[in-house]
């Protein structure tokens, strides 16, 4: 066995746990990291950047929101479901937590909203690619950097197992494995856990959500997140708490014909299998609001459908809507995806001369959709009776052809799993601190309640960094504790 000694002991390279470790250094601890995968930054190497609120990047570029204004916004959207006293910590830290990361050389391109309705609180990272996803893998970078310039070991490929407590209940130490098998020891006074949900764990998702993955959640799996930080801090007595995937709709195939997608990401109808629609289209924007839509239909399977004038219209006057991710407004490229949706027989995707033939192809009740079609186009001539969307985006469908995309939900990842309170301590379930156990990220996010809060976008990557910071800082000072009591 591998036997390693720290004050503190980081378990995973995350952007919660290196915030943790590095915060945990600079104030003079001696830090281990233990990490399951072979590279550092975990999901954020996917990601775009993270929440800031009253930073000096948005002072710079007269983005007004006040940490009050976005603590109130956030309590209102989750009905004050959550923990609002972790809630505040971390929106008053945000900021600071951007000067942090700016200091040890992480830049930023700017603050930005995900949709119009949301707040430019998303600080998107400045990286060789550009704008999109993976900037935030420069982030992750730079923090690594910086966790070994302050001494932190970081171990590769050795996944933690089990931790270990003392007769009193303290935290001791962290069983793991090498990337060979060898057992590996890491003695220490206090430990975080930040391992990212599970993510990558069809079983727990079933088990603990309402979800059920590649039937009706079609979220990212990053490779490894299995919850094993979950189901150590369980063991280990902590609490549980709601848990959730982090959800934004998803349309099953993507990537490949990126303009096909963005087309029918557009306020377009949208019906379920019952050939109806169900929302108004335009919270589409809202990727959250809309897979919370579509899970509450059956299958968790809607279809979002144009027509040739509805393409040509695009392919005129661009996209009605963009976002950072997909910012692309062009339709220019439809017909030659189209064509490549259908060579590569795509399951989710559907072209037809009728709608008659539409409604067969995706599977939908053919009256009802009928019905649906033929009062939608009387209602672009009017109004939206039904929901009210608004007029810009009412086009009628008049073929001759049609096309159709599946949509279902998906999501980022998962939420919560472990209980803290707002100095990141894990507790138990009387609410008592297990001594030296501390959480950070998505292991113990369970701050929206039922919807991840999107109107103040970067928030998870937010949390996690400045839920690890929290972490860092108060396993220092109960480390500092033992030891005086020591004295
Ligand atoms: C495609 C994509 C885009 C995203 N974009 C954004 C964005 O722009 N803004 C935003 O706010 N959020 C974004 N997110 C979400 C964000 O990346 C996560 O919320 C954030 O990375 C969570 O941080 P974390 O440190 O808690 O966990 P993670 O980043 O998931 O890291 C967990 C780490 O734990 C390690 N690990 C797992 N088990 C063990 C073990 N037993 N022992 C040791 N290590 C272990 C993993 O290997 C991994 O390195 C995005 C997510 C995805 C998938």
């Amino acid at each position: 066995m591998k036997r390693y000694e720290c004050d503190i002991a980081v378990i995973a390279a995350g952007p919660a746990g290196l915030a943790a470790a590095i915060t945990a250094a600079e104030k003079g601890a001696n830090v281990i990291v233990l990490e399951k995968s072979n590279t550092t930054g975990g999901a954020a190497n996917m990601g775009m950047g993270p929440l800031g609120v009253e930073t000096e990047i948005q002072r710079d570029n007269l983005i007004s929101i006040t940490k009050e204004e976005a603590f109130r916004k956030f309590m209102d959207y989750t009905h004050w479901r959550t923990d609002a006293r972790l809630v505040r910590e971390y929106i008053w830290k945000s900021a600071d937590t951007i000067k942090w990361l700016q200091d040890m050389g992480v830049e930023f391109l700017g603050a930005y909203r995900y949709f119009p309705q949301s707040e430019a609180t998303w600080h998107i990272v400045k990286s060789e690619s550009g704008m999109g996803p993976r900037a935030a893998s420069a982030m992750m970078k730079v923090m690594t950097n910086r966790a070994k310039e302050l001494g932190v070991e970081i171990l590769l490929e050795t996944p933690a197992k089990r931790l270990e407590k003392n007769e009193e209940g303290r935290i001791v130490g962290v069983h793991a494995v090498d990337k060979n098998g060898e057992e590996v020891y890491v003695d220490c006074c206090a430990a975080v856990i930040a391992t990212g949900g599970f993510g990558d764990n069809p079983e727990m998702i079933k088990e603990y959500t309402q979800y059920e993955w590649g039937k009706n959640m079609f979220s990212f799996r990053i490779p490894g997140i299995v919850g094993d930080g979950i189901r150590m801090a369980w063991e280990a007595g902590a609490a549980r708490t709601e848990m959730n995937m982090e959800v934004s709709y998803h349309t099953p195939s993507t990537i490949e014909y990126s303009c096909l997608t963005r087309v029918h990401m557009q306020p377009n109808l949208v019906v379920n299998l019952q050939g109806e629609r169900f929302m108004n289209e335009e919270i589409m924007a809202n990727t959250t609001f809309c897979s919370n839509a579509l899970a509450a239909q059956k299958n968790g399977v809607a279809f979002s459908i144009i027509d040739d004038s509805i393409k040509q219209y695009f392919r005129r006057n661009g996209l009605h809507t963009v976002s950072l991710v997909n910012p692309n407004a062009s339709a220019r490229d439809y017909d030659k995806d189209v064509k490549l949706a259908i060579e590569k027989g795509d399951p989710y995707f559907f072209v037809a001369d009728s709608l008659e033939e539409l409604a067969d192809k995706m599977g939908v009740d053919k009256e009802n959709f009928l019905r649906t079609v033929e009062e939608y186009n009387r209602y672009c001539e009017t109004r939206d009776e039904l929901f009210c969307k608004n007029h810009r985006y009412m086009q009628p469908l008049v073929g001759p052809k049609f096309y159709a995309l599946q949509i279902c939900p998906g999501g980022y990842g998962t939420l919560g799993g472990i209980k803290i309170n707002y100095k990141t301590e894990v507790v138990n379930a009387d609410y008592a601190p297990i001594p030296g156990l501390y959480g950070a990220g998505t292991d113990v996010c369970s701050i929206y309640g039922d919807s991840y809060v999107f109107i103040l976008p970067g928030n998870t990557m937010g949390f996690a960094l400045n839920s690890g910071r929290i972490a860092g800082e108060n396993a220092v000072s109960y480390v500092a504790g033992l030891f005086s009591e020591e004295e």
